[in-house]
């Protein structure tokens, strides 16, 4: 598994609890199939950061790569116009601040 770092906004969480301060993966349509007892990171699973995880909804039958352009297309357009429906999943809203 590789460290998390938001695949849209390439913040990384801050190492303070067992959660990866609200990161998560996201497993999008596998294009490659691997050994049993393989063990890297697959090609179809992306870290999210709290604020770009909701952006992943309903595109996990997407490839990765088509998924994560769709995301990045919606983040862009997201961020002109204020969000009413963030869902936070219980984290921290606020959890990739630049530095
Ligand atoms: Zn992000």
């Amino acid at each position: 598994m590789m460290p998390p770092i938001c695949a849209v906004c390439r913040s990384r969480p801050e190492r303070d609890s067992t959660r990866w301060g609200g990161f998560d993966v996201v497993y999008f349509r596998p294009t490659v199939e691997y050994p049993d007892d393989w063990a890297g990171h697959p090609e179809n699973a992306e870290w999210f950061c709290p604020t770009h995880l909701p952006l992943t909804e309903g595109l996990t039958d997407l490839t990765a790569n088509e998924a994560l352009k769709r995301i990045m297309a919606r983040a862009s357009s997201r961020s002109d116009e204020q969000t009413h429906d963030v869902q936070t999943h219980g984290a921290q809203p606020h959890g990739d601040q630049p530095r």
